[in-house]
């Protein structure tokens, strides 16, 4: 874990260094901030709790230091609100056991456009924010593929190679909703993901080719909202949703979370939900050795906290391999957008536990649901030795149908 400043989380530790901020400095949402009732029982669930015990890298801890930045009791340079507002993850677990609903991913984000606000945020965020924010840049993400994904990159042959790039010529269509109404439904190809894992795209394809693709599609804005540039992150958001017509379908759970927030839930269907809802019924099954494979899943933080999604990508897993529930699979990665970049010793402390149980669990393949899950799983079990790969659902899925026997 990197250095931590020491922090006793008094509000008044710090006053004095830096500007002063003024009383009640209309940083936050005050209905959001008061919320809170200082009960700690979202400390147990909290990651970055969990790895120092520090009430001050707690949930409540930071609503705290949050408080006392509004109030004018923390200057706003103090190094604590700095490193907290960092050292959270933001996968909102805390969300999810508060008796009060607090509405933790609103405040931090309020929180982390307050810090950014005229500073200079790491070189990697900003290269990242850029490339992603112009579609046109695809031959700088596959650099940043090479670098991301390095010698153990996805295995080549698993779809089809009919790869979409989302910046050539639209495609159109839409699947059949359940109920036989004819709604109109846009693949989103993902900015992340279409410079690092253009095959799970071409996967949904193949599962689902009905799908519109439409062309110039840019990036979500997600990636900004989480880096303290929610502006930018809310306007990219509805340029996307002019963009793609009718439902918006996304393989990456963060992406979803984002565009539901602004765009609205019914807008938007992760991968799995969208199966579900069309009526899919998975084919084939994928097997490893003589044998059904056994596969595990690594929930994506804001599918399961802000969105609720939970049982449609299990019970797809289930019908076409031996279901293993891992014991901490609704735990963060530790990928959490660019943390795993900005800070990669935090990030893997993160991730190290889940390491442990996917090797004990005895698994075949672990399934991600979001592309930087995807891409730290098969870094971490690249570095530990793993025979266990991951793989994106939409990718498993497709072996299945093609009848797949790996290894
Ligand atoms: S569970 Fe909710 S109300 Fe209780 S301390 Fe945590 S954020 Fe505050
Ligand atoms: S978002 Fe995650 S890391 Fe941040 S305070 Fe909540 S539980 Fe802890």
């Amino acid at each position: 874990m990197t250095h931590r400043p020491a922090s006793d989380a008094r509000p008044d530790a710090h006053a004095g260094e830096g500007r002063p901020a003024p009383a009640s400095a209309g940083i936050f949402d005050p209905g959001l901030l008061d919320r809170c009732i200082s009960c700690g029982f979202c400390l147990p669930v909290c990651p970055t709790y969990k790895l120092t015990g520090q009430e001050t890298s707690s949930p409540r801890g930071r609503i705290t230091l949050m408080r006392a930045l509004e109030a004018g009791k923390l200057a706003d340079g103090d190094p604590t609100l700095a490193e907290e507002a960092s050292f959270c993850l933001g996968c909102r677990a805390c969300e999810t056991v508060c008796p009060a609903g607090v509405r933790y991913g609103e405040l931090l984000e309020q929180w982390r456009d307050h810090q950014w606000r005229g500073r200079r945020r790491p070189l990697l965020a900003r290269l990242l924010m850029a490339v992603v924010s112009r579609p046109g840049l695809l031959a700088l993400q596959r650099l940043v593929r090479r670098y991301a994904t390095g010698r153990g990159g996805p295995r080549r042959g698993a779809v089809p190679a009919t790869a979409p790039t989302g910046s050539g010529t639209a495609r159109s269509g839409g699947a059949p909703a359940r109920d036989g109404a004819a709604r109109p439904a846009s693949l989103m190809l993902g900015c992340v993901e279409r410079g690092l894992y253009p095959e799970v795209s071409r996967a949904v394809l193949r599962l689902r080719p009905e799908l519109a693709v439409p062309g110039g599609q840019g990036c979500c804005g997600a990636l900004h909202a989480h880096n303290g540039d929610s502006a930018t992150g809310r306007e990219l958001a509805l340029k996307l949703g002019e963009r793609l017509d009718g439902v918006i379908v996304t393989t990456a759970g963060g992406c979803a979370a984002h565009l539901a927030h602004h765009l609205g839930r019914e807008r938007v269907a992760e991968l799995s939900e969208y199966l579900e809802r069309t009526g899919y019924r998975p084919a084939g099954e994928v097997r490893v050795g003589g044998r059904r494979a056994r596969v595990a899943l690594q929930d994506s933080c804001h599918l399961r906290n802000a969105l609720g999604v939970t049982r449609p990508p299990r019970e797809l897993i289930a019908a076409v391999a031996d279901y293993v529930e891992l014991p901490n699979a609704g735990d963060c990665c530790g990928a959490a957008g660019t943390y795993s970049l900005l800070r990669p010793a935090d990030s893997r402390a993160v991730l190290d536990p889940k390491l442990e149980a996917i090797e004990a669990a005895g698994v075949d393949y672990v399934v991600a649901l979001n592309p930087g899950c995807l891409r730290q799983l098969r870094q971490g079990l690249r570095r530990a030795g793993s025979k266990v790969r991951a793989i994106h659902l939409a990718e498993l899925l497709a072996m299945a149908e093609n009848g797949s026997t790996a290894r």
